[in-house]
């Protein structure tokens, strides 16, 4: 039998690290056995549901690269694989277990459930829940409440004795006891809607799913599936309940932790093969060591076996580091077009960029290369070889312990350097610099910094010598002599 798996999201929001770390522990699991990814859209709870939900979620995978077998736009043999467009199937089913007494009707108002809430919370009842009323409704009783009109929901008869269990291939047998199982869950509401539980079994059931992979926070649901199952007469799948993903903190990865959606770590600049790899790092591990895998190595080597038990602790500065091992491994042609967007959109470049720019970006590309950690840095690291900077600030150009007079000896020092720079290489152009800091008595550092500052704007640009060699002696010295004149009236 070849496998067969599901990614079932329900599209309420935008998709999180964590739902999509069990996407893709679907994917390669799918693709290292040969089998299915199926894509389900569990869109039943149509008050949470979202289009914008829905469209990140296809950009998402699709970014990502992870494409389905079978699913929404793809079809299949097992569709839809909408839940919204299954809706006869899951009453259809859930009647059959009406007419096999395993179900019954529930005419029980809003009221008087709510009441029935109340009555148990003042008591501090140990019973909690629904108290099983309408299971032994006398076929009058059921005729009065059809004539008043009042539309039943659809309960699963739980049995009140027994337990169950379900095993998960990773953390083995998980039994509860049946009385403590939600007593008699709605399966079908009023208006004809199915519910999770029921909707998730018949299409799990029905698409054929071999393995059921997600996360640990459904695990409470398995006994209840598993009744489910054993009501309908079916063989559930096997399960594997995903480890958490936590922050370094040991808390569930949440917001407070950072950004969580997929959607703003790609605005933010990473690349999909890094977000992906490390993903993929998330509670599974190939060998304990080895954290570089190429997409096409996942789909080989991934296996359950290797899932660990702990959870995945999501790292931010490690992801960061990631991907600009990354960013250091692209082709010049590959990052040129991923920082293309970037440069862009925030109007460093024109769309599409002028001869003049192309040929610039060109240049930059190996030097940004080696210092990218995000793609949209791109911006704040080159717009100075682009457009003309704003002055800078006197207070911005003084270094540490220094003071402004001090600051124009070093920039007038570093003119007269620049402008006999030539075709020197970094090595003895750092010499030079070196005798300048002597001669003024201040650090190496002192130096650099100002006129860093001068020339580009900013402090997280690339190194000086490479920045004046990208924009050219003659711009840099125009820059100088700005922030020269600037200071010498302050000075005087
Ligand atoms: N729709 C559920 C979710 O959003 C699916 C859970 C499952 O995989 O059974 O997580
Ligand atoms: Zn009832």
């Amino acid at each position: 039998m070849s496998v067969r798996v599901r990614y079932a999201p329900s599209p309420t929001g935008l998709q999180h690290i964590g739902g999509v770390r069990t996407a893709v522990f679907n994917y390669f699991f799918a693709r290292a056995n040969g089998g299915s990814f199926i894509l389900r859209i569990e869109d039943t709870d149509q008050e949470r549901f979202h289009q914008e939900a829905l469209d990140d979620l296809y950009e998402t995978l699709e970014w990502l690269g992870i494409d389905w077998d079978e699913g929404p736009q793809k079809g299949g043999n097992h569709g839809p694989y909408v839940q919204s467009e299954r809706f006869h199937l899951y009453k259809e089913y859930a009647q059959k277990l009406v007419d096999d007494g395993k179900a019954y009707y529930c005419y029980c108002t809003s009221q008087r459930l709510a009441d029935l809430r109340e009555e148990q919370q003042k008591s501090k009842s140990k019973y909690q829940g629904y108290d099983r009323h309408c299971q032994h409704l006398s076929v009058d009783e059921i005729a009065e409440y059809e004539r008043q009109g009042i539309k039943p929901v659809i309960r699963l008869k739980v049995p009140l004795e027994g337990k169950t269990t379900f095993h998960d291939e990773l953390m083995g047998d998980i039994t509860r006891k049946n009385k403590d199982v939600s007593p008699d869950p709605v399966l079908l509401k009023s208006d004809g809607f199915p519910t999770y539980h029921l909707a998730n079994v018949i299409d799990d059931h029905f698409m054929e799913i071999t393995h059921i992979m997600r996360a640990q926070e459904w695990i409470p649901s398995g006994p209840l599936h598993i009744l489910l199952y054993e009501a309908f007469g079916w063989e559930p799948p096997k399960y594997c309940h995903l480890p958490m993903v936590m922050g370094k903190d040991g808390q569930k990865l949440s917001k407070r932790h950072g950004s969580t959606a997929v959607h703003d770590f790609k605005a933010a600049g990473y690349l999909p093969e890094a977000i992906l790899n490390y993903i993929s790092l998330l509670g599974w591990s190939f060998d304990d060591k080895t954290e570089f895998f190429t997409k096409e190595e996942l789909e080989k080597v991934f296996t359950l076996e290797k899932i660990n038990k702990a959870p995945g602790v999501f790292d931010y500065k490690k992801l960061l580091w990631f991907n600009g091992q990354y960013i250091r491994q692209m082709s010049q042609e590959a990052l040129r077009d991923a920082v293309l967007p970037f440069l862009i959109s925030d109007e460093v470049v024109a769309d599409p960029p002028t001869a003049e720019q192309e040929k610039i970006i060109g240049k930059m590309i190996p030097i940004i290369q080696e210092r990218l950690k995000l793609l949209s840095d791109v911006s704040a690291m080159t717009r100075f070889l682009f457009q003309d900077i704003e002055a800078p600030t006197s207070d911005s150009l003084i270094p540490k312990k220094l003071d402004l007079a001090k600051t124009l000896a070093i920039l007038v020092e570093g003119r007269i350097l620049v402008e006999q720079m030539g075709d020197k290489d970094d090595e003895v152009l750092e010499a030079e610099y070196r005798d300048a800091a002597q001669r003024l008595e201040v650090k190496l550092g002192a130096i650099l910094m100002p006129l860093r500052v001068a020339v580009t704007g900013s402090a997280i640009s690339p190194p000086l010598f490479e920045s004046i060699r990208l924009l050219g002696i003659e711009k840099t010295l125009a820059r100088l002599d700005r922030v020269i004149t600037q200071i010498k009236v302050e000075v005087e």
